[in-house]
């Protein structure tokens, strides 16, 4: 089956038409076997937006399709979705077979098929050989396991994950991360919306990263797009790691604490206000093209590097650079610098949506 997913401009209100808006005017396509995350803090419309796809939130306005059918009147039953969340949701007094076959059940797969559909989605995610156990005698990670083969059994064009990895503690978290994606190259036609806060398992895992704030889609873009061009402050603050500091704008050239910066202005109007996004871990220590002098207010070890924190004209700006046998000390005068290609200009007040 390949159906992707398409949001013309829903918007979803909780509490009647002059209630709560947690989702705004949503306009979103997720093409055919890509993976979309949704990513943003908590309480931003991820949930929602996922709910307005499966059918569990009927749109104020706007319309969800999954591949050409409009979706948006259709019970969830009728969608053909697949669907986990956080909480892995197993019925408790039935077998991890039986709680496969449940979806299968309602979607009325003939009789004689369940047995092999069971095990066709439990072989996928590795639990083949857990079928005959109870959901209690399976720890976390295998649990979730199970309710992906449940949401898998049914062929689903569409698999809807929010936050399905959130429950589980970090060390599991990573291996079940490179379980989703291997499972994602095993079944390259389904699509994949896969909502998290958690910005590393987006840039693993997503073809796209969908940005969302405040109920509006902020930004939209590979992972190495929102990364490396950020278009808000937002993106560049969410999406990794930023230094933004509030800079003047010249010709082909910014001004900060005095210094002149070369970076690309494409865009933003001389003499106007705007900000500029340089990564922590592009900002060298040392002298250099666009060199910034400053005092060291503080040093973090973190292993493998040192984060140096130092004012620049009134800002503070961090570096992350590869660990030092003699880091600088607080209040030593230190010059950092970066490449200008590495500095991005954002135009003050730009949001998305
Ligand atoms: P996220 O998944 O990004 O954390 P949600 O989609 O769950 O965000 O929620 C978006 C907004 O809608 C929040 O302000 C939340 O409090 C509100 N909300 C979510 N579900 C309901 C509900 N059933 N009734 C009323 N308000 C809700
Ligand atoms: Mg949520």
């Amino acid at each position: 089956m390949n159906s992707g997913i398409r949001f013309d401009s829903v918007t979803v209100t909780y509490g009647g038409h002059d209630g709560h808006t947690a989702l705004d005017a949503l306009d979103l396509t997720v093409e055919p076997g890509e993976v979309m995350a949704l990513l943003g803090p908590s309480g931003s419309g991820k949930t929602t937006a996922l709910r307005a796809v499966a059918g569990f939130v009927r749109p104020a306005s706007g319309r969800v399709f999954i591949g050409d059918r409009d979706v948006t009147a259709l019970p969830p039953h009728r969608r053909g979705i697949g669907m986990v969340v956080q909480q892995y949701a197993l019925f408790p007094h039935l077998r991890v077979d039986e709680n496969v076959a449940f979806g299968l059940k309602a979607q009325k797969v003939p009789k004689a098929d369940v047995p092999g559909r069971v095990a066709d989605a439990l072989e996928l995610v590795g639990m083949g050989a857990y079928a005959k156990r109870y959901p209690r005698e399976l720890s976390g990670g295998q649990q979730q396991r199970v309710a992906i083969a449940r949401a898998l059994a049914i062929r689903p064009g569409v698999l809807l994950l929010d936050e399905p990895l959130s429950a589980l503690d970090a060390q599991l978290r990573s291996g079940m991360l490179a379980e989703l994606a291997r499972l994602h190259r095993e079944l390259p036609d389904v699509s994949i919306l896969y909502v998290t806060h958690d910005q590393v398992e987006a840039l693993t895992l997503a073809d796209r990263i969908a940005v969302m704030d405040r109920a509006r889609l902020q930004d939209c873009g590979t992972p190495q797009e929102l990364y490396r061009r950020p278009r808000t402050e937002f993106t560049a603050s969410f999406v990794g790691n930023a230094n933004l500091l509030p800079v003047a704008v010249g010709e082909g050239s910014v001004s900060l604490g005095g210094a002149e910066l070369k970076v690309a202005t494409d865009g933003v109007a001389a003499g106007a206000a705007a900000t500029l996004c340089v990564r922590p871990h592009l900002v060298g220590l040392g002298p250099g093209p666009n060199a910034l002098t400053g005092r060291v207010t503080e040093v973090q070890w973190r292993g493998a590097t040192h984060r140096l924190f130092v004012e620049v004209g009134g800002q503070v700006v961090k570096a992350d650079v590869r660990e030092l046998r003699q880091p600088p000390l607080l209040g030593e005068e230190v010059v950092l610098h970066f490449a200008p290609e590495d500095g991005v200009l954002l135009a003050a007040g730009v949001r998305g949506g």
